[in-house]
């Protein structure tokens, strides 16, 4: 079967290769591989900036936002042949820790987690893959290709638990959200905040173009000023920082009102110097009883979350998402796009968009 793969740490070395067929082991699903998303994380690992062979090996077969048919289940399976499912990223380090032998391996606490396409485990951006049964999340057939973006909605659910969490710990009744970052991550994020009532307001660099039209349709504020800006206009309880830009982040960190709750989910590259105010900031963290969290990765509960998020969401806006999809032969193209797109996606069955 095809697969893309990649040499980590090795610019430039993407290519479709002929690799062996998967034979499911006990207890795995047999799954015809339709799609996969492409994110910044699958840039970096192109570029050489991230991302772990297997051990004993030397390319990783690329590829972790998935979407795929079960062609064949194990007996006594909770799966039917044709559900269309999706695998999660992450696997428990093998020791494990406190957090991963709960389930929580999104929480893994001493850094040996696995994941696939990412670190050490082979992705889904193969025209066949397995994937133990307790692992896939079965997607609303209904979503089509819009299946694929169940781990983007994923990460951006466990993002909103954890507000939540963190909002807990006194009296809490937000009202208000601030999105920075209108690619993927930050319009899902927007979505959730649209599906739980709040008043969203969206942030992004560009003035024009699809992005402020998709969150005008979602019926939130799109914003391309200032945070400061925004900020002072929309007071959040909370913000949903999706850029990982330092002076987003930290503007973001100083403009929320008392109790502001900020999550980070936008990975940044190292080295990129910023003077902050330390000490105004550290000022109003205290005074305000602030919160900054980061959150990565998402566990089963979390994939349970956004099947059904996007089973409740607008198809059509959804499906919009995907600015664009191609072929696995010419899958390159999907990692050297202009930066208009919001979601690039590989299809790995003809006929599947
Ligand atoms: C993926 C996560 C993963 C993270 C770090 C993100 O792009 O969505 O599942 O944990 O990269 O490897």
């Amino acid at each position: 079967m095809r697969a893309l793969t990649v040499q980590p740490s090795t610019p430039g070395s993407l290519r479709i290769e002929d690799v062996p067929d998967p034979e499911p082991a006990a207890g795995e699903l047999l799954v015809r591989g339709l799609a996969v998303g492409v994110c910044g994380t699958d840039m970096e690992i192109v570029r050489g900036d991230y991302g772990w062979a297997p051990p004993g090996q030397d390319r990783l077969v690329l590829g972790h936002e998935s979407l795929g048919r079960v062609e064949q289940v194990p007996s006594g399976s909770t799966f039917d042949r044709g559900d269309l499912i999706v695998g999660a990223v992450r696997r428990p380090d093998p020791e494990p820790c406190g957090a991963c032998a709960v389930g929580e391996w999104d929480m893994c606490r001493n850094g040996r987690y696995t994941e696939r396409g990412i670190k050490e485990l082979p992705g889904f951006g193969s025209e066949w893959w397995t994937v133990p049964e307790r692992y896939a999340v079965r997607v609303d057939a209904g979503l089509g290709l819009a299946g694929v973006l169940t781990e983007p909605t994923s990460v951006v659910a466990k993002a909103w638990e954890q507000v939540d969490r963190v909002g807990g710990r006194a009296w809490f009744d937000p009202r208000t959200v601030l999105v920075t970052g209108a690619g993927p991550i930050g319009l899902l994020a927007a979505m959730l905040g649209v599906q739980r009532g709040l008043d969203v307001h969206v942030l992004d660099r560009v003035a024009d173009g699809i992005k402020p039209k998709l969150v005008r349709d979602l019926g939130a504020t799109y914003h391309h000023t200032s945070v400061d800006r925004v900020v002072d206009r929309a007071r959040p309880d909370v913000v949903i920082e999706a850029t990982g830009a330092g002076s987003v982040v930290f503007d973001a960190i100083a403009g929320t009102g008392s109790y502001g709750i900020v999550c980070l989910t936008g990975v940044s590259p190292r080295g990129r110097d910023l003077t902050v105010d330390a000490g105004g900031l550290n000022r109003s963290l205290v005074l305000e009883n602030d919160a900054v969290i980061g959150s990565v990765n998402a566990n089963l509960r979390h994939y349970q979350a956004a099947a059904e998020a996007l089973a409740a969401a607008d198809r059509d806006w959804l499906r919009r998402l995907i600015t664009t999809t191609v072929p696995l032969d010419e899958a390159a193209s999907a990692f050297d796009r202009p930066g208009e797109d919001v979601k690039v996606v590989v299809t790995l069955e003809d006929g599947v968009v």
